[in-house]
């Protein structure tokens, strides 16, 4: 059940960050991986929406988190419930050295360095960073819930395969899409204090935006 888990953290994260990654779907049948990326063992599918030279730091950070989100829902699945100590590096790295995460330890890689420069951390204390951020996003019972649907409809698909409408149409069905509307901006404005402002566009549109909230109270 773990690696549906993972999976399911996976397809979530894509979900809420679905501005910038599209799903094609998620599947754990080796031989239908294989029809999409002949390398690939499974997984979920799908594409970034953007040119990677457009992405601003905190949609890079996004990325991360989608690719950070596998391992820990299935580390919450099979840990829970999570003490402060696995935020500690000397916990969580010889977890995540394991060869299941190999692949999206590389594809993380390549989006690091492009963010690291922006970033106010190191690479170990970001690493425990997004590994509590996303914790503590999981914590919620609307987040939890969706992705403990989408590994049980996964688990029980004779093909354990899910389409990204079917994708969509389970979270569609659960408490997710109102909270994430209700949550996203506190979410993302977390995220931004971990990156130098002077590079992050969003910053500027926030400024913006309250600069015309004073405009229009007078
Ligand atoms: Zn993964």
């Amino acid at each position: 059940m773990n690696d549906f888990y993972h999976e399911a953290g996976h397809v979530v994260m894509a979900f809420l960050f679905k501005d910038i990654f599209q799903i094609d779907f998620v599947t754990l049948d080796i031989k239908k991986s294989k029809e999409y990326d002949n390398l690939s063992l499974g997984g979920l599918k799908g594409k970034i929406k953007k040119d990677v030279k457009s992405l601003t730091p905190v949609e890079h950070d996004s990325i991360i988190l989608i690719l950070f989100a596998g391992f820990c829902a299935d580390n919450i699945f099979k840990l829970e419930p999570l003490t402060d100590e696995f935020y500690d590096p000397t916990c969580w790295s010889p977890k995540l050295g394991d060869i299941r995460y190999s692949g999206d330890i590389k594809k993380m890689n390549d989006y690091l360095i492009l963010l690291l420069p922006n970033l106010r951390l190191k690479q170990p204390s970001y690493f425990s960073n997004c590994i509590k951020s996303l914790h503590l996003l999981f914590q919620n019972k609307q987040v939890w819930d969706a992705i403990t649907l989408i590994s049980e409809t996964l688990y029980s698909k004779e093909n354990n395969t899910l389409t990204s409408q079917e994708i969509d149409e389970i979270i569609k069905s659960s408490e997710l899409p109102d909270w994430w509307k209700k949550n996203k901006d506190s979410f993302l404005d977390e995220r931004l204090k971990l990156i130098k402002t002077s590079s992050n566009k969003i910053s500027q549109k926030k400024k913006l935006t309250w600069w015309e909230r004073i405009l229009n109270s007078f």
